[in-house]
């Protein structure tokens, strides 16, 4: 019988498909390509109307900017370096003519400020619903792109920026909470997500990082899938996870934990990486260190040190 959930569906895929020598296929953020002494990246990411995104509660300029940002996010993920994307949209004949334009407004915004051609794709009617893919293509030196199996025991565990802001930006809209400055603030990081494309080419350079990913499933799923990848355990310091003000003041009012928005949301696309702990020294960015990578297998969360009960999911589709 068939076995459910997202991931199992993925790697009943993957047993369909043997990996050519030299190339790494699915399980990463993205597939490497070896291609005349350097490495080729591709990813692709889809959006639907209705899972993604609520078209009454996202301007058609944010859905295009989120759009192009999780694809570039998943090349900063490998510390590569963006060189194109590719955009299939199918539209509804509701969204054919202003929303269609809006929505690539947005995308070639945050497109020019990567300096990242749009170079093809693909646009056909809908039914009912927006579907938007897109496809990347990024490349780094070859041999060099960061994944997901490199964490080793004893390196420390950081990201690159605050977490949960992007979940609570996310109930906060969904919820219809008054809007303040700081419900705005949380909603634009949801809406507007910033892949940490300069941050993952920096981290590479360093040469000192075992394992990276984005956070797109909230750091709870992101981290297992690390440490399966890896063979190995981690601990997590609830109480080091780096909340914005913001998030904080927001959770404070309405009653949210924000532990648990920072270690089990999504959609932040900060970076999660590990490496000795000297590496704070080599960038010119913030890591905040939450954690410790161990033997064994899954995660401890530890609240001041002790091993606590909090047990939380990030973001599956099924
Ligand atoms: P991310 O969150 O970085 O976009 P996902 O969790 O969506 O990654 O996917 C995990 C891995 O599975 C990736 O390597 C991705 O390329 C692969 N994958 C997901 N869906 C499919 C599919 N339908 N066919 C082939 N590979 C897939
Ligand atoms: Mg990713």
């Amino acid at each position: 019988m068939a076995k459910k959930g997202e991931f199992s569906l993925i790697d009943f895929i993957s047993t369909h498909f043997k990996v050519p020598q030299g190339m790494v296929g699915i399980g990463d953020d993205c597939a490497i390509i070896p291609d005349f002494g350097e490495d080729t990246l591709v990813s692709t990411d889809m959006l639907l109307e209705g899972i993604h995104f609520l078209r009454d509660k996202a301007t058609p300029e944010d859905i295009g900017w989120k759009a192009a940002a999780v694809n570039l996010s998943d090349i900063a993920a490998m510390g590569g370096i963006p060189v194109a994307t590719f955009l299939s949209i199918a539209l509804p004949k509701d969204a054919q003519g202003e929303w269609a334009e809006r929505f690539i407004e947005g995308y070639a915004a945050i497109s020019k400020l990567y300096k990242v051609p749009l170079l093809g794709g693909d646009t056909t009617s809908s039914l009912r619903d927006i579907a938007i893919n897109v496809g990347v293509k990024g490349r780094c030196d070859h041999g060099k792109a960061l994944g997901r199996s490199g964490a080793r025991v004893g390196d420390s565990i950081f990201v690159t920026g605050p977490l949960g802001d992007s979940g609570a930006g996310l109930k906060a809209l969904l919820g219809n909470l008054t809007r303040n400055g700081d419900i705005d603030y949380l909603i634009e990081k949801h809406l507007r997500p910033t892949p940490r494309i300069a941050e993952g080419q920096q981290l590479l350079a360093t040469g000192k990082v075992g394992a990276m990913m984005d956070l797109s499933d909230g750091l709870a799923s992101d981290l297992s899938h690390i440490l399966r990848a890896s063979g190995v355990g981690a601990t997590i310091e609830l109480k080091s996870l780096p909340l914005s003000p913001q998030l904080q003041r927001v959770c404070k009012a309405n009653r949210w934990r924000a532990a648990d928005i920072a270690a089990s949301a999504g959609e932040d696309y900060e970076l999660l990486l590990t490496a000795p702990s000297e590496i704070t020294q080599l960038v010119d960015f913030p890591l905040y260190h939450i954690g410790t990578i161990t033997e064994g297998e899954g995660i401890v969360w530890t609240r001041a040190g002790k091993p606590t009960r909090f047990k939380k999911r990030g973001f599956t589709h099924f």
